[in-house]
């Protein structure tokens, strides 16, 4: 056998070496190429391994940033929900949880529409639709206003931002819900503000102001009537100073009440100012009901009212206008009624007064009088009379009064009556009444330089004259200008110029009394002042009024009136002057209680300047 080997030729023996070392290169080959594998692999694995760590990190900042959003959306006061394209709503935050009064498992899969109401007229679809259709165009949001409706409580009112977002080709929609409960009753204050009366909770001048015009609008369109009421409290000024401004706006709130409890809702009450109101009635269709409601008010405010514990008896004059009889716009119509107030006050208070075209015309003849009256004082067109007042022991003449008299230079000659209430009212009553402090003072200078023996001059002051800052200068250059003594001249003045504000009317008297000058109170008896002001006041003359000496002759009671003003002077030591005697038997009596003077026809009526001091002469 081993020659067998042996004998294996040389040719069989280099085959067998050549296909063994083909075979070590093959191996070779192999085990190289496992090498680059194992190579790759390993660089694959490290490959791997750090990807893995890249989406690790990368999950973990999904997840925080998803935590971080959820924490900010939490956190958000507004609730923040996502809803689909038909109002599935498909996430919320915890603000919509509690706005909506439901859990978070509650809401999500529920419909949106569930929850808001009063879409401003649309549904909550239809604005989602709408999308579709363009209402988001060329707008990444759209605001509304609805009203939130969350379980079991009250709806609020609320503000929905809706935007639109596309996400994988489906459309969401994220929704904002602001609860704007307090931005609403902002406004509402605001509001009420603006329109409305805060002492009366009544509408206020605008408000009453854009209603009229809507009242006559409306009227006019439809044909039918609106009236307009003025309304005007009585003696306003004299309660609040009585009692003081707490009763005084208690007062006006009870007015009020009773305004609003005498017309329908749908007429307006408003207050126009201090102690004025005024009524809109829309869609008068019978007249009679005006008067019903002009007559109800009337009566109810006239009945006495307990006011803070105070028993306050009041009134209330009304003026009424109607749309379209009286007038075809609301100015014109408000003026109108204004005129009818005026009247009614005028004739009285306490009453109502329909508006009547006499009235405006005698408006008009006011204002020419008016005119005529501001060139009467430039032309020097008033004059003074003077009526002798004579001492009853002794009958000689102790003193004059200065009564203004006005030569119109086509009216002829006018009365105070018939100018002064004008003047009062439009404020020319300063002027006049320097005007008369000048003459009365050069008459008295006129006496003294022809010879007449000294008389005092008495001139009348209205109330506003009397209360004018003015006033004292016009005094001072009187007695300046004349140069006379201030003991010759004497202002009468009304009770009721000494009821307004006590300190500043004791100031002035004490300053008139401090220049020499003494003081009448004028048609004594008559005024509401109380008696306790001649405790107080500077005062050196009471001027019996003329309605008591009228029957002091017939009347038990007038006769007592005039006595007990005369013991009331003597023992405050003022002296008293009667005025308007008539009569020898009105001189007898008046002589009989001992008044210290008397004035009157049955001695003298008032006369120009020249003629009284003839009746001196004649004396
Ligand atoms: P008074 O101050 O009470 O003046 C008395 C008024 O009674 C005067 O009316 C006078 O003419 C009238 N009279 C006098 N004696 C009698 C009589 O025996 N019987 C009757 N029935 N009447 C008599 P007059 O001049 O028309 O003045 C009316 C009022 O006008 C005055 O009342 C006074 O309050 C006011 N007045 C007069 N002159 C002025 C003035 O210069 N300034 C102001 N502010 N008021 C004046
Ligand atoms: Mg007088
Ligand atoms: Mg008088």
């Amino acid at each position: 056998m081993q020659d067998n080997i042996a004998v294996r030729s040389e040719s069989e023996q280099l085959v067998h070496t050549e296909s063994l070392q083909r075979r070590v290169v093959e191996l070779q080959d192999f085990a190289d190429r496992i090498e680059a594998d194992a190579a790759k692999a390993i660089a694959l694995a490290e490959e791997l391994a750090v990807s893995k760590k890249i989406t690790d990190e990368a999950l973990r900042q999904v997840k925080s940033s998803e935590w971080r959003t959820k924490a900010v959306l939490d956190a958000v006061v507004d609730g923040i929900l996502s809803i689909s394209a038909d109002a599935t709503i498909e996430s919320v935050n915890a603000s919509s949880i509690r706005m909506l009064g439901a859990s978070e498992s509650e809401l999500l899969g529920s419909n949106f529409e569930n929850f808001v109401t009063d879409f401003e007229g649309q549904s909550v679809k239809s604005v989602l639709l709408g999308s579709e259709s363009g209402e988001f165009e060329n707008t990444d949001s759209v605001t509304l206003f609805c009203n939130a409706r969350p379980v079991g409580r009250a709806p609020f009112p609320a503000e929905l931002i809706l935007a639109k977002l596309t996400i994988a080709g489906q459309t969401k929609f994220t929704c904002v819900l602001r609860d704007i409960t307090e931005r609403k009753n902002a406004e509402f204050a605001i509001q009420k503000l603006a329109l409305y009366d805060q002492l009366t909770g009544l509408a206020n001048r605008h408000e009453f102001q854009q209603n009229l015009d809507t009242a006559i609008n409306m009227a006019s369109r439809h044909d039918v009537t609106a009236v307009l009421m003025l309304l005007d409290l009585d003696k306003f000024k004299e309660i609040n100073d009585t009692f003081g401004h707490p009763v005084g706006d208690e007062l006006l709130v009870s007015v009020a009440r009773i305004l609003e409890a005498s017309v329908r809702k749908s007429d307006t009450v408003a207050r126009i100012g201090g102690d004025e109101f005024a009524i809109i009635l829309n869609n008068i269709v019978d007249p009679l009901r005006v008067r019903q409601v002009a007559e109800r008010i009337v009566d109810s405010v006239s009945q006495p009212m307990v006011v803070d514990g105070s028993l306050i008896s009041t009134g209330i004059s009304i003026g009424i206008s109607i749309f379209p009889r009286d007038a075809k716009d609301a100015k014109e119509l408000i003026r109108l009624c204004d005129k009818a107030l005026y009247e009614a006050k005028r004739r009285g208070r306490g009453n109502y007064q329909y508006y009547d075209e006499v009235m405006d015309s005698s408006a008009r003849a006011e204002q020419v009088l008016e005119n005529d009256l501001r060139l009467a004082l430039v032309r020097d067109e008033l004059e003074l009379y003077f009526q002798p007042q004579l001492a009853t022991l002794g009958g000689h003449t102790v003193g004059a009064e200065a009564l203004v008299r006005w030569h119109h230079p086509t009216r002829g000659l006018l009365l105070p009556g018939d100018f002064v209430p004008l003047a009062e009212k439009n404020g020319l009553i300063s002027e006049i009444g320097k005007q008369v402090l000048q003459k009365g003072c050069q008459a008295v200078r006129a006496w003294r330089d022809t010879g007449i023996e000294a008389l005092t001059v008495a001139v009348n002051v209205s109330p506003c004259q009397f209360l004018n800052d003015r006033f004292m200068d016009s005094i001072s250059s009187a007695l300046e200008d004349s140069g006379i003594n201030p003991r010759w001249l004497e202002i009468e003045i009304t009770e009721n110029a000494l009821i307004e504000d006590p300190e500043q009317v004791r100031d002035k008297l004490e300053k008139i009394r401090s220049l020499g000058v003494s003081v009448a109170i004028d048609d004594f008896g008559t005024g509401y002042a109380s008696l306790a002001y001649l405790r107080n006041f500077p005062v050196q003359k009471l001027k019996i009024d003329r309605t008591f000496v009228k029957r002091i002759t017939t009347s038990i009671a007038d006769r007592a009136i005039a006595e007990a003003i005369v013991n009331l002077g003597r023992s405050l030591n003022i002296d008293t002057v009667a005025e308007g005697v008539e009569t020898l038997q009105q001189a007898d009596v008046i002589r009989q209680i001992h008044c210290s003077a008397m004035q009157g026809y049955y001695f003298s009526h008032p006369l120009p300047q020249e003629k009284f001091e003839q009746w001196l002469r004649k004396q």
